[in-house]
């Protein structure tokens, strides 16, 4: 049975706080980070955020979001952190290369709700029902002293929820993301604002992607999977940034009858990142973790090397055997 009364003795023992998130920031990772960082502030501890990835621009508006560090400021000596605290994280390869600075480091808290969590943290706090992230941080809070609460915490762990649920669309939604939500809501914050912020700062250029993104849909001859592609030409021809690519996956999934949608995207660095999508009970979680990704019931992702059609081709075709079985199994 999970409680934080581990977590809370290592906040008390120790004064230096290292927080990060995974490569490819979302709004839970940022979100709870950032409610994270203001708690300790309010417990006069020293926190620090460090991230390997940029900060998306759409998340700018979250308070303090310019405090944040990134792994090319070289600013960390890691000889001055006593605990680091990993949130949203799966896996050490989801950290990415934020993990060289901690990993010689006696304590790393590891606060996740990621069914494929390895439990790489010397305390694990792990809890698969959670919506998000920022759900368990505002059960942290709850149980420090729900006093610390204020307008700048409610907004971030507003926005892990929002970004983490679909605006409270997935399964992972249940009575209690609604009961924290309508708390966090309850000191005056403006969830418009907040939905403002993250869904309507389109750029041309990120509109234009998805316009060449969806050019590439896909769909079965049974119409349950669908699939997008974006190579390096299309974001060099859109002129659209990687950040802008989130979102659309999803957008895909919204087709009619479609139970499993996927996306797949050569990266900066010459891999192919896919991510995967379902509506019913297609485990996408189990799925990429036959390449070595993983993630949760309805969305997941996995990071392949090697050539976008050679992969497209085994990944398609080792999913269309799953799904034979299954409808066999039926
Ligand atoms: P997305 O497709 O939006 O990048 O990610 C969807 C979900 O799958 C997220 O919860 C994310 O943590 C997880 N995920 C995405 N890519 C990977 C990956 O390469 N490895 C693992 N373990 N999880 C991933
Ligand atoms: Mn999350």
């Amino acid at each position: 049975m999970n409680n934080f009364n581990g977590i809370k003795k290592i906040l008390r023992d120790n004064n230096s706080f290292l927080i990060t998130s995974h490569i490819n920031l979302d709004g839970d990772g940022i979100g709870s980070e950032l409610a994270l960082y203001f708690v300790l502030k309010k417990l006069n501890k020293k926190p620090i955020i460090l991230n390997q990835d940029r900060l998306p621009r759409i998340y700018k508006f979250l308070p303090d979001s310019d405090k944040i560090h990134y792994l090319d400021d070289n600013c960390i000596d890691p000889k001055s952190i006593d605990v680091c605290i990993v949130l949203d994280c799966s896996n050490i390869r989801r950290i990415g290369k934020t993990y060289e600075i901690f990993k010689d480091l006696k304590t790393v808290i590891n606060i996740d709700h990621h069914m494929s969590n390895e439990n790489y943290g010397s305390l694990n706090y792990v809890d698969s029902s959670a919506s998000s992230v920022g759900e368990i941080i505002f059960e942290l809070i709850k149980s420090i002293n729900i006093d610390l609460l204020d307008k700048n915490i409610s907004t971030c762990l507003f926005t892990a929820i929002i970004t983490d649920t679909g605006s409270f669309r997935y399964s992972n939604v249940n009575f209690n993301t609604f009961a924290i939500a309508s708390h966090l809501t309850s000191d005056g914050i403006k969830p418009y604002l907040i939905a403002d912020n993250i869904y309507n700062k389109n750029t041309y250029t990120g509109l234009k992607l998805l316009g060449e993104a969806l050019l590439t849909l896909e769909i079965d001859n049974s119409n349950y999977v669908s699939w997008v592609t974006i190579t390096r030409k299309i974001l060099s021809d859109t002129n659209a940034k990687d950040e802008e690519i989130e979102g659309i996956v999803d957008i895909v999934t919204s087709l009619d009858k479609v139970e499993i949608s996927i996306l797949f995207r050569e990266t900066k660095d010459n891999k192919i990142k896919v991510s995967f999508r379902s509506k019913g009970n297609f485990n996408v979680n189990k799925f990429a973790g036959k390449f070595k990704g993983g993630g949760h019931l309805n969305a997941a992702g996995c990071l392949c090397s090697g050539k976008l059609e050679e992969i497209k081709e085994k990944i398609l075709s080792e999913l269309f055997s799953d799904i034979k079985c299954l409808k066999c199994k039926n």
